[in-house]
């Protein structure tokens, strides 16, 4: 006897067979690689983040030494026999106190100001103020630093319209801190220009330094908290990475943007762009 079998769609048959075992593996390695992706992904987020962490507290702490040294030192100055006569001397030794207490106060207050801001329970008034005067009272602020490294500030104020609805104390802080940023990040000495104009219904302001300017990837970040551009010393230049996170949130705060353009070695410009009142 002769048995004959025909399979008329073997081929068919046996590749449908196996084309959902296939995909099944397929959409399994899939899975595996973008979990293995991820996982990786976290673990190098939770590395920059625990970088940045151990950065803020070796500055904060750094920050924090200098003026307890100095208050302990003048405490045991005033203590001195010879010293605690001299009421001059005991006078300047509280006034170093005084600066040092201040000092530590400010830096306090500035961490504090940025969870306060995220709460939102800072309180942001707003009124029409004219910008010119704001940059000014900031320009005053840090005169005295720029004197100190023989820097300039030149104004090219060009915006004839320059009245904005904001809040004057939170926006000089805006100002200084990126004058002050601009100052700290010029090794050599700081030539700042300032520049308004107005384009349609908005004011832009410009703030450029000739300092040492910033990467790409830093470009992108330093809006971020606690972000500071990583350079050989990171006491190099003291910080917490918190200034320009306060610029962005009272920026936004007022309905605004902020943007940065930057060359390293070249120097950087802080675009601000605000809606003007009609
Ligand atoms: P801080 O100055 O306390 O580190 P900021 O939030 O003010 O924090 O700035 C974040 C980072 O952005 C700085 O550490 C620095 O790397 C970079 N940066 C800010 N302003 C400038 C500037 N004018 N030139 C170059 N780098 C800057």
């Amino acid at each position: 006897y002769q048995l004959l079998v025909s399979f008329p769609e073997k081929k068919k048959f046996i590749f449908s067979d196996l084309i959902a075992i296939a995909m099944l593996s397929l959409i399994f390695t899939l899975i595996i690689i973008i979990a293995y992706s991820n996982a990786l992904n976290q673990l190098f987020k939770q590395r920059q983040i625990s970088e940045i962490k151990t950065d803020f507290i070796n500055n904060m702490t750094h920050e924090f030494k200098t003026p307890i040294a100095t208050i302990n030192l003048a405490l045991d100055a005033i203590k001195n026999p010879k010293v605690i006569e001299d009421k001059e001397k005991v006078h300047r030794y509280l006034q170093m106190i005084r600066d040092e207490n201040k000092r530590m106060h400010a830096q306090v207050e500035n961490v504090l100001r940025i969870s306060k801001l995220e709460k939102r329970e800072l309180e942001i008034n707003k009124e029409p103020l004219d910008v010119n005067e704001i940059i000014n009272d900031a320009i005053d602020h840090v005169s005295l630093i720029v004197e100190d490294r023989e820097g300039t500030i030149k104004k090219h104020f060009q915006a004839n319209r320059t009245t904005v609805l904001l809040n004057d104390v939170h926006f000089t802080n805006v100002f200084v801190n990126i004058l002050d940023n601009a100052v700290k990040y010029s090794p050599e000495k700081p030539i700042i220009d300032i520049y308004t104009e107005n384009i349609k219904d908005f004011l832009i302001i410009k703030i450029k330094d000739h300092g040492a300017g910033m990467s790409k990837v830093a470009q992108k970040r330093i809006f971020e908290k606690f972000y500071r551009e990583h350079t050989g010393d990171i006491h190099n230049v003291k910080g917490h990475g918190l200034g320009l996170a306060y610029v962005k949130r009272i920026v936004e705060e007022h309905n605004g943007q902020i943007s940065v353009e930057s060359e390293k070695g070249k120097g950087s410009t802080f675009i601000l762009k605000l809606p003007l009142i009609n």
